[in-house]
């Protein structure tokens, strides 16, 4: 997954999929959720998929959410994925600020350092945000 990712939300998940594009995601929404229209879906956009479907995700790949509540679907997102764009760190919700790249260097994973120019820090515990942050 790169480092800008881009979701699709098919029918069971649309409610996630709204709250996701205004947490800063990039989600497409589809309200289909059958095999044949969602796989044409993913194909022709190459995004990844979100779903509550099983069968779907068995078949498609991507993102299966297990809660049936759109806050805890948000919220298993999230903890997989980071928040894009954040403000606030996922861990303790203090407010991040721009530092000094240099200053994360002994924080990060080497690659990380090496292909990333800015960086955010937790100004209450420390934790070191980047472009991707999370996504693997
Ligand atoms: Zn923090």
């Amino acid at each position: 997954m790169n480092s800008n990712p881009k979701f699709v939300c098919d029918g069971t998940v649309v409610k996630l999929g709204k709250r996701l594009r205004i947490l800063g995601y990039d989600v497409e929404i589809t309200y289909k959720t059958d095999l044949p229209n969602v796989s044409e879906m993913i194909v022709a956009t190459g995004r990844t998929l979100i779903t509550k479907s099983i069968t779907l995700h068995k078949q498609l790949g991507g993102i299966h959410v297990k809660s049936d509540r759109v806050m805890e679907q948000v919220e298993e997102i999230i903890s997989k994925l980071g928040v894009p764009g954040s403000t606030r760190c996922s861990r303790c919700n203090s407010e991040l600020v721009e530092c000094d790249k240099d200053s994360v260097k002994d924080k990060v994973p080497i690659y990380v350092f090496q292909t990333n120019d800015k960086f955010k820090c937790c100004t209450k515990c420390g934790k070191v945000y980047w472009k991707g942050t999370h996504i693997k």
